[in-house]
């Protein structure tokens, strides 16, 4: 499995202390990505892992996993390398460890997936699908028949929606989307838009001023809230 970066993360990757893997490669292009040199199929700085070696690592850093901790997988967008993930997740569960990933959300495997996975983390970054694509270079109507799928089928799905001004600072339109679905299964939570990774882009970064204050997010939850859906903070 090709790797950019690997480390252990408290509580922002699923729960507890978690040994989370970025791996490399991604089917999105969101202009404010943090981790633009996870896009491409290949970096400097990404490293080929066997399932097996990755299954050691794990096993070996079991005593880190406090609170509910284990293995994450991110990005990049980690479903792209469906395979080995499928095979390395069923071998972590096989051992007693608790599983995750931080997806996109627009695999067509996604559901395959997740049938070994613990605690799922989803993006959601546009309900339209033109603007989703204007934005992150493909429309969203893969992200969209995955959610509803999971919506019907009543697991649990963390869902993320990375906010950013004039471009998806609208709660309303989210709760609209949301609101057709039993969406009891699921927990939402709103990340205010950053510049980590602007100096990473070797692209022009065209977000000009993408910041939002914190009442714009208080109204993402006021609003989520009143619709009857679970809100979080991580
Ligand atoms: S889905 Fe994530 S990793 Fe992929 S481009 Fe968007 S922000 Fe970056």
């Amino acid at each position: 499995m090709l790797i950019l970066q690997k480390g252990f993360n408290y509580s922002q990757d699923g729960p507890g202390n978690r040994l989370v893997y970025h791996l490399q490669g991604c089917n999105f292009r969101c202009k404010w990505c943090s981790n633009p040199e996870s896009m491409n199929g290949e970096d400097k700085n990404a490293k080929n892992y066997t399932v097996e070696e990755l299954l050691s690592e794990a096993k070996r850093s079991r005593m880190m996993f406090f609170d509910g901790g284990g293995v994450t997988f991110t990005g990049g967008e980690c479903t792209l390398q469906y395979k080995e993930l499928t095979e390395l997740l069923k071998k972590l569960r096989a051992e007693g460890i608790n599983t995750a990933i931080e997806t996109n959300a627009s695999s067509p495997y996604l559901l395959k997936i997740a049938e070994n996975i613990d605690y799922l983390i989803a993006d959601f970054k546009h309900y339209d699908t033109d603007i989703h694509k204007k934005w992150i270079g493909v429309g969203n109507e893969a992200v969209k028949a995955n959610l509803e799928k999971i919506f019907a089928s009543g697991r649990q799905i963390h869902i993320r929606i990375p906010v950013i001004k004039n471009i998806n600072d609208n709660p309303q339109g989210f709760v609209d989307y949301f609101k057709s679905f039993d969406t009891s299964s699921a927990v939402f939570e709103f990340l205010s838009y950053h510049e980590f990774g602007k100096d990473k882009w070797t692209e022009d970064y065209e977000i000009e001023d993408g910041f939002v204050s914190d009442e714009t997010i208080e109204k993402f939850i006021k609003l989520f809230k009143q619709n009857g859906m679970k809100v979080t903070k991580t």
